[in-house]
């Protein structure tokens, strides 16, 4: 049985027209033979009636404690309306289809409401329908935990479902349908003029996912890349997008011998809204530092671009809860200082490892601009830099520039 998983994202499913041309991209692949499990998200972003924040707000405008468990109840009902709707979608396109929700399709989390992991997937349900010829919707973002309890799987998620459905299901691709015509050398919002990539291997989109293209979830990459299913994404109101196919480097040196060459820079992504957190010591005490991260940590405050100096520790945080940093770090006689609005911009590359020069194109880009690095990391595939959020599209516009992306 050739199997394809596609998942239509929130801006996809959000609006008629956007559901109709879903279904056309579902009838498509059917009439080339292919059984299709379809994966959704909820409909829309905030503000419209059934997207996830629109339905966490609803809830916690009136009761701010209400506990994770009971948010994912209530988060999980924005994929399983949007699967009814589509359902019906597929109907009235002449398409046999059934829904199901994460739980009825096998996918078994652990029980860390908010942001559950799966744990395996029982795919018997769903290939009991494919065989019976139907087009199974599958409700994203949501699983099911051993103990009965409905979860969710955290931003993304429904990318995830996908991912897991088509490893478990031997499926022969995963499509990933979004709003752009696939994952692009920077965000496009930011950079109109950037490209789309043709292929890419799953070190190079695992990267740029992590450092803030979130146009396919990370997790979502790792299941696929464990599991070997290639992965590509596409544009769901383009009719013959070819999109961006993300394979291992093997499978991409076929299609494109040159890859072996390998590129220095794939993309730009960035992050905004984040703070830097600054913290001063008289003394170098290791044992001081360790009980500092160990006290965030402890309050799942997660720190990046952590650099550690005698005289002083800086690392990043969201601008979300960097007052309770600074509260902690205080609490504890701690001398911080903090600058909110910053935005992290990373040049990202598995070709530049070992190469000289990349920092100091860097540098040069951005300084041009009066761009002021506030901090800055690397790893064998990134080179990272903080910045004020206000400089971001230009910080973006230019490392695309320099590195001639364009
Ligand atoms: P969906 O609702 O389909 O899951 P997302 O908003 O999660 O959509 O992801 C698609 C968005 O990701 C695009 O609209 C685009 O602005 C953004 N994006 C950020 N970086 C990139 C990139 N490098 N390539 C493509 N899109 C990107
Ligand atoms: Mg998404």
């Amino acid at each position: 049985m050739k199997i394809v998983v596609q998942k239509f994202g929130g801006t996809s499913v959000a609006t008629r027209d956007g559901r109709e041309a879903a279904a056309k991209r579902v009838k498509e692949i059917a009439a080339e033979g292919y059984k299709v499990v379809v994966v959704v998200s909820a409909m829309g972003r905030k503000g419209d009636p059934y997207a996830t924040d629109t339905l966490i707000n609803m809830v916690k405008d009136i009761y701010p404690e209400t506990s994770p468990r009971e948010l994912d109840l209530l988060t999980s009902c924005g994929e399983i309306i949007s699967t009814v709707v589509m359902v019906n979608t597929l109907k009235n396109l002449g398409l046999n289809s059934i829904g199901l929700t994460g739980g009825q399709a096998g996918i078994i989390t652990d029980l860390h409401f908010t942001d559950a992991h799966i744990l395996k997937v029982e795919p018997e349900h769903v290939l009991r329908h494919l065989n019976r010829g139907e087009v199974v919707v599958v409700a994203g973002f949501q699983g099911l935990a051993e103990t009965g309890d409905i979860t969710t799987l955290g931003r993304g998620g429904s990318d995830t479902t996908a991912a897991a459905l088509g490893v478990a299901l031997k499926a022969e691709r995963v499509e990933i349908f979004t709003d752009v015509s696939g994952v692009k050398t920077a965000d496009p919002r930011l950079v109109p003029e950037a490209k789309t990539l043709t292929h890419m291997t799953y070190e190079e989109i695992v990267q740029m996912a992590y450092e803030g293209a979130k146009v396919v979830h990370p997790r979502a990459v790792e299941i696929a890349m464990k599991g070997n299913v290639p992965l590509l994404v596409k544009n769901t109101f383009e009719e013959k997008s070819k999109g961006t196919l993300i394979t291992h480097v093997s499978e991409i040196t076929k299609a494109w011998p040159d890859m072996r060459k390998g590129r220095l820079i794939t993309g730009v992504t960035h992050i905004e809204n984040m703070a830097k957190v600054t913290v001063f010591v008289e003394e170098n005490t290791p044992e001081k530092d360790l009980k500092m991260f160990e006290l965030l940590a402890s309050h799942g405050i997660s720190l990046d671009m952590i650099t550690v100096t005698p005289e002083r520790k800086s690392f990043i945080v969201k601008d979300e809860v960097a007052e309770q940093a600074r509260f902690l770090l205080q609490e504890a006689d701690l001398d911080v200082e903090i600058l909110p609005s910053c935005a992290k911009v990373t040049v990202v590359g598995t070709g530049m490892r070992g190469i000289p020069g990349v920092m100091a194109n860097v540098v040069q880009a951005l300084t041009r601009q009066n761009i002021e690095v506030l901090l800055s990391v690397d790893s064998h595939a990134t080179i990272s830099c903080l910045i004020h959020g206000d400089k971001l599209a230009a910080a973006v516009k230019a490392l695309h520039k320099q590195f001639h992306l364009e």
